[in-house]
């Protein structure tokens, strides 16, 4: 699938094709957002995107997001949806609303620390990686629930809910059992009812598999190259 330069027009396709997803469903609109993911986009682009009414980007990349924050400003929010270096973690406070990708202990004892230092607080999302494949980083599944108890009781750190990366495929179909089985877990930790943590936003659903994502429950839909076009350098989908 080729997809057009016109931001403008792609995004008024994706928000209808938003809509309608939800409607064949019957979910409310309002609970799904799209994040533009602008990776390798260049700031005049971003920028007219928001014009267009873009609310949350996303970047890939701690240090690419810095500059273009830089340039940006922060009259949009910020959600980093790719993979976290615990040596970007001090860099995450000024830039990011939201981290989508928290996947290790370590990891978020950094944040914790660090945000604790600073008096912050910072809402993350943590990243499963339901098929052994597809994506190297993300909790396995069976380890999800003991990863997200322990990250419960470290302070300045706040679950907000669960990512995923399903493997790479042509038919968005093949999504949909991952996307299941995210709704799922999803619902196991609402039942345990572990303090601190709430299961709000469902981070999955990507340019080729949006609306799928969106039938099985997404919350937050990361869309790039549907509104930006194919990425110039060919960016993988690096988490
Ligand atoms: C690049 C990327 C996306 C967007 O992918 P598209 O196929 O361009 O929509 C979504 N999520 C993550 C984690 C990414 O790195």
């Amino acid at each position: 699938m080729s997809y057009k330069a016109d931001i403008a027009e792609n995004l008024e396709r994706i928000r209808d094709r938003i809509r309608s997803a939800t409607e064949r469903i019957g979910r409310d609109t309002q609970e799904v957002k799209l994040v533009a993911v602008t990776k390798s986009v260049e700031p005049s682009r971003i920028k007219e995107a928001i014009s267009y009414g873009v609310k949350i980007c996303g970047e890939n990349r701690v240090q690419e997001a810095k500059e273009k924050i830089e340039e940006i400003g922060h009259s949009v929010s910020w959600h980093l949806v790719g993979h976290l270096q615990g040596n970007k973690v001090k860099y995450i406070f000024d830039l990011f609303d939201l981290i989508h990708s928290v996947d290790t202990l370590p990891l978020a004892r950094e944040i914790s620390k660090s945000a604790q230092k600073r008096g912050r607080t910072i809402d993350i999302l943590i990243q499963i990686n339901l098929s052994g494949e597809g994506s190297k980083h993300g909790v396995k599944g069976e380890k999800t629930l003991d990863l997200i108890k322990e990250i419960s009781l470290l302070q300045n750190i706040s679950i907000r809910g669960l990512m995923t990366i399903p493997p790479l495929s042509e038919d968005p179909e093949d999504s949909r059992i991952y996307y299941r089985e995210l709704m799922d877990k999803k619902r196991e930790i609402e039942r345990e009812v572990i303090e601190g943590v709430v299961m709000k936003e469902i981070s999955m659903g990507m340019s080729s598999d949006f609306e799928v994502a969106i039938e099985e429950g997404a919350t937050l839909v990361r869309v790039g190259t549907a509104i930006f076009g194919e990425r110039q350098n060919k960016i993988k989908i690096k988490d």
